[in-house]
């Protein structure tokens, strides 16, 4: 059986492009409704800004779903120094667990641009994983620092093409890869317009019935979805320097 991993990240609207929370308001909502008529579990990584102005949504999404860390507002953290990246991962974390009343146990780096320094910080505040790479683009590595490291395999708009192309692509993902990571935002459910070309294309109603499409065709092929910490708990086991290079060239995770 095949594992996917549906990753959304929930932050304000097409950062840094707009300023608005429409994802988290209309998006959000939507997007809770497919998952629990699919029966799909996810992993949702939010600031802690979304947490501070959205708190009871959050605790509804940790209830069914996982809740990681996507820093406090968005920042970049690879433009950060050593000390405010962990001043600003301790933040967020502090707001995460008391919103969701749970241990807050995997991050993704907004932008998918984390450095050395994040993993240092994610390690002190007592991160298990962390899930800031992507096939697409590889930084640095956090296997180092011992966190387990998941990698995203597709970028969200991915999930906005034509089904008849998207599923096309994720039947050879199946047959290839041990995991496939699939990326996602509340914000690609709203009409978005005024951002870059791959921002905004089939956002809003048409891409709430591409990703129900997505769903449907991976359920018919009976992959299993787990939850992150799900996968990083049976790859933390072991978790020594063999162990995680293994991990860390394990396409597509
Ligand atoms: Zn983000």
């Amino acid at each position: 059986m095949r594992n996917v991993v549906l990753s959304i990240d929930v932050e304000q609207d097409v950062p840094p492009s707009l300023n608005t929370w429409r994802g988290l308001e209309e998006g959000l909502p939507s997007l809770l409704d497919l998952l629990s008529k699919h029966e799909v579990p996810a992993t949702f990584f939010v600031t802690g800004q979304a947490a501070e102005k959205f708190p009871k949504l959050i605790r509804k999404v940790s209830r069914e779903h996982e809740v990681g860390c996507h820093g406090y507002e968005h920042e970049r953290f690879d433009k950060m120094s050593a000390k405010e990246q962990l001043r600003r991962i301790e933040l967020a974390t502090k707001i995460l667990t008391k919103v969701t009343g749970r241990r807050i146990l995997g991050f993704r780096a907004p932008n998918f641009r984390p450095n050395i320094h994040t993993f240092a910080a994610l390690k002190r505040v007592g991160y298990l994983y962390d899930a800031s790479n992507a096939c697409y683009r590889i930084g640095p590595d956090p296997t180092r620092f011992g966190l387990v490291e998941i990698r995203n395999t597709w970028p969200s708009s991915f999930l906005r093409l034509p089904p008849g192309f998207s599923t096309r692509v994720l039947r050879l993902c199946l047959a290839t890869l041990p995991l496939t990571v699939l990326d996602y935002h509340p914000w690609e459910l709203v009409k978005v317009t005024g951002v870059r070309f791959d921002c905004r294309f089939a956002t809003g109603e048409v891409a709430l019935q591409r990703l129900d499409k997505v769903l449907d065709y991976l359920l018919a092929k009976k992959v299993r979805f787990r939850l992150m910490r799900e996968i990083a708990s049976l790859r933390g086991v072991g978790n020594q320097p063999a162990m995680a290079k293994h991990v860390r060239q394990g396409s597509g995770a």
